[in-house]
């Protein structure tokens, strides 16, 4: 037999390294992605993410009213639950607001890269105009001089 524990939601033997431990009422055992997230995101958990992840079924509102064995709610545990809520609710949106934060910087530095590449664009684009209507005047100073020479020939 197996030391690891198993999956609430598939029943299947879980690796450490894909373990995520609800740490709200129901204290189960989840493969990561059973918990519904993908290799990659999990990889990038933080270690204190990790120990303080709560399952969907503990963020239910019903799930915070626990109730003593004689039937009354039992508020310490109560309100235990709802802390561990919030410190989880306050992590996600820092880390969320943390992943905005950097997204509008790179698509700032994205739009001045694209700016700069623009004027840049535009200056030889001028170089080029100014090249072209050069060409053009030496164009008609070489036809002019053929001309001159043709009628020279022609004399
Ligand atoms: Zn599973
Ligand atoms: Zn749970």
């Amino acid at each position: 037999m197996s030391s690891n524990p198993d999956c609430t939601v598939c029943g299947e033997e879980i690796l450490v390294q894909d373990l995520l431990l609800c740490n709200g009422v129901c204290k189960s055992n989840y493969h990561s992605l059973c918990a519904g997230f993908t290799a990659t995101q999990f990889k990038k958990f933080p270690n204190q993410k990790k120990t303080k992840w709560i399952c969907t079924t503990c963020t239910t509102p019903e799930a915070v009213i626990t109730k003593t064995s004689d039937g009354h709610v039992d508020f310490a545990v109560m309100l235990n639950n709802i802390h561990s809520q919030n410190t989880e609710l306050k992590a996600f949106m820092t880390t969320k607001f943390d992943e905005l934060t950097s997204s509008i910087k790179q698509n700032s530095s994205v739009i001045h890269d694209l700016m700069s590449t623009i004027a840049e664009l535009q200056n030889s684009n001028l170089a080029l105009q100014s090249k072209q209507s050069q060409l053009e005047n030496e164009n008609i100073n070489t036809n002019k001089q053929i001309m001159n020479s043709n009628k020279k020939l022609s004399n």
